[in-house]
């Protein structure tokens, strides 16, 4: 899983005197400031395709495709597209599963508890106490682990359309480039698709992938908004190409 990359195994006995208080805007090491892509699942696309460029990176480390929202630009550290300094994230119950569950998420294998141990909230002194009474503390589990599982569940979702992407060859890559930098994508070739023989376009109707997949390709609209916020944070005029 991309999204766990860095991330660590909660140890029921090492962390038993672990707590978590986000520190919100006095962060130090904010994720939102940190984030450039977030892994989302399936049914995210319809929903975050209004705010994100979303595509389907190779995790080489898996074999598989997996679906991810750019929510900022790593070439110039812009920080999330969404983020406004003294206000925080401007989308709200909107923002990714992944924002809503970090810094704690669920593994989709093992059903194990995970933590980023570079957020800045752990600590043993200040917050809710993550573990208690033998098992997830009910602060914990209400801010944040309800929302790990949804994450995991729509993960699993993705990973069958994904597949099925693949399976029909319908993926290429591309570039986003924005002043004269380039992200490696991955979309839907969309004239293979309308190509699909009957049986398989009536599986992907059926299942919803055509409607996900043109969410996906609607997304691209939203360089620009990647582009603007770069040149605000940069200066000067925005400079873009979509290849
Ligand atoms: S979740 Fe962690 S990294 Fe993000 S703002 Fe809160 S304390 Fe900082
Ligand atoms: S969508 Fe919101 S919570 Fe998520 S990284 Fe962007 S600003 Fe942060």
């Amino acid at each position: 899983m991309e999204h766990l990359k860095g991330m660590r195994l909660f140890d029921t006995i090492k962390d038993a005197s672990l707590k978590f208080q986000c520190m919100y805007k006095d962060c130090t090491n904010s994720c939102c400031k940190n984030f450039h892509t977030v892994e989302i699942g399936f049914d995210e696309i319809f929903s975050l395709s209004r705010y994100f460029v979303i595509h389907f990176p190779y995790d080489s480390v898996n074999g598989r495709f997996i679906g991810n929202a750019l929510v900022g630009f790593v070439e110039s550290k812009t920080g999330c597209v969404f983020l406004r300094d003294g206000v925080g994230c401007m989308l709200g119950d909107d923002r990714p599963l992944f924002c809503k569950s970090y810094p704690f998420f669920v593994h989709p294998d093992t059903s194990r508890l995970i933590i980023d141990p570079a957020c800045p909230g752990f600590s043993e002194v200040e917050g809710a106490l993550i573990y208690e009474s033998n098992s997830i503390s009910e602060e914990i589990r209400r801010k944040y682990i309800v929302y790990g599982i949804q994450l995991v569940e729509d993960i699993l979702k993705m990973r069958e359309f994904t597949k099925f992407l693949a399976d029909n060859d319908l993926l290429v890559s591309g570039n986003i480039e924005i002043r004269g930098k380039s992200v490696q994508i991955n979309l839907v070739n969309e004239s293979k698709l309308l190509d699909l023989d009957k049986n398989t376009m009536e599986e992907a109707i059926n299942k919803g992938y055509i409607k996900a997949i043109y969410a996906h390709l609607n997304s691209f609209k939203n360089v620009d908004k990647l582009a603007r916020r770069v040149a605000d944070m940069e200066g000067g005029d925005e400079d873009l190409v979509v290849l």
